[in-house]
C-alpha cells in the first residue's frame, strides 16, 4: 500500500483563489473589505512568524489586517481593553490573539472577552461549547482545517476509531469534538493516559497533538490508518513519527505542508464568513 498524502499545501492554495473571489465579490457588491485583528503580546520570534504568516495570507486573498503588537510586560487589563476595543471596531470582522500570552495574563479571560462573532479563531469557551453542541459558531483554527482536510479527500469517519493524543483547548480538546459530531468513536489521550502505544494501536483514525517530536511511534500505528499530524519541530519532523508508514496506511499529512497552511486557510475563511454576515 502507497499511501495518498493529504497536501494541505496545495489544497490551502486552491481554496486561497476561491476565497479571493468571494472577496472580491463581496466588496464589488459594496461591502465593507473583510479584515483580521492579530493581536500578539511580547517579542517571541516564532510568534511572531505564525502572526505574520496570516497577515500575509489576508493579503493574498485582498483582506485587510491590523496588527497590533503589545510589549511583554502588558496587564491583563490592558489587553481586555484592546480586545474590547476590537470588538467594537466595525472595521474588523475576526480578532486573533496569538497564543501563547506572557504568564502574567489571564489567558482564558482575554480569549472569553473576544466577542463571539468575531471569534474567527475559535478560542472563547462559548464558541467552543457551541461547536460541541453541534450548533453554528466558528471552530478552533487547526481542528476546522483538519476537518477541512479530511472531508476534501473523502477520509471516513463514520463508525471510524479516531485516537487524538492530546487535549489542549485549541486543538485536542476542539478536534475530538469535531470528530465526535463527524460520527466517529473518540479516545482522548493525553500525558496521564497508561500505555499510549495500547490506545494508539486501536485507531483508524491518529491525530498527533502533543507538542513533542515523534513521541507517537510509527510502529504503534496499524497498517490502513489515516495518520494527521499536527507538531512541527526542528528538521521537518512532526509529532508523530513516519519511519515505513509511507507503505502501510492509507493516507498520512507531510511535515510540512499538511496540517499548518489547513490552519490560517480556516482562519481566513472564518473571518470572510463572519465579513459576509456583518454585511447581510
Ligand atoms: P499543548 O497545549 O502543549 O498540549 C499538548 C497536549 O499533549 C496536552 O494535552 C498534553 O497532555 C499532551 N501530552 C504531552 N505529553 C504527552 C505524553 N507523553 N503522552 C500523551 N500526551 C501528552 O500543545 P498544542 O497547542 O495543543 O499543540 C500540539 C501540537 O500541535 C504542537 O506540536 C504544536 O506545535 C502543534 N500545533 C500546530 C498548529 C498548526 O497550525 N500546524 C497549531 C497549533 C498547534 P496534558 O493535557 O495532560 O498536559
Amino acid at each position: 500500500m502507497s499511501a495518498q498524502m493529504l497536501d494541505g499545501k496545495s489544497l490551502a492554495k486552491n481554496r486561497e483563489q476561491q476565497l479571493k473571489a468571494s472577496v472580491e465579490r463581496l466588496t464589488g457588491q459594496g461591502g465593507r473589505k473583510p479584515a483580521l485583528a492579530t493581536i500578539l503580546v511580547g517579542d517571541d520570534p516564532s510568534s511572531a512568524t505564525y502572526v505574520q504568516m496570516k497577515v500575509n495570507a489576508c493579503e493574498r486573498v485582498g483582506m485587510g489586517s491590523q496588527s497590533i503588537v503589545l510589549p511583554i510586560d502588558t496587564t491583563t487589563e490592558q489587553l481586555l481593553l484592546e480586545i474590547k476595543r476590537l470588538n467594537n471596531d466595525p472595521a474588523v470582522n475576526g480578532i486573533l490573539l496569538q497564543h501563547p500570552v506572557p504568564e502574567q495574563i489571564n489567558e482564558r479571560a482575554c480569549f472569553d472577552a473576544i466577542a463571539l462573532e468575531k471569534d474567527v479563531d475559535g478560542v472563547t469557551t462559548q464558541g467552543f461549547g457551541r461547536m460541541a453542541m453541534g450548533e453554528k459558531a466558528f471552530g478552533s483554527a487547526t481542528p476546522a482545517g483538519i476537518m477541512t482536510l479530511l472531508k476534501h479527500y473523502n477520509v471516513e469517519m463514520e463508525g471510524k476509531h479516531a485516537v487524538v493524543v492530546g487535549r489542549s483547548p485549541i486543538l485536542g480538546k476542539p478536534m475530538a469534538a469535531m470528530l465526535l459530531n463527524a460520527n466517529a468513536t473518540v479516545t482522548v489521550c493525553h500525558s496521564r493516559t497508561v500505555d499510549l502505544a495500547q490506545q494508539v494501536k486501536q485507531a483508524d483514525i491518529v491525530i498527533g497533538a502533543v507538542g513533542q517530536p515523534e513521541l507517537i511511534k510509527a510502529q504503534w500505528i496499524k497498517d490502513g490508518a489515516v495518520v494527521i499530524d499536527a507538531g512541527y519541530h526542528a528538521g521537518g519532523i512532526g509529532d508523530i513519527e513516519k519511519h515505513g508508514l509511507e507503505n502501510r496506511v492509507k493516507a498520512m499529512t507531510p511535515v510540512p505542508g499538511g496540517v499548518g497552511p489547513m490552519t490560517i486557510n480556516a482562519l481566513i475563511s472564518q473571518t470572510l464568513e463572519s465579513a459576509q454576515l456583518a454585511n447581510l
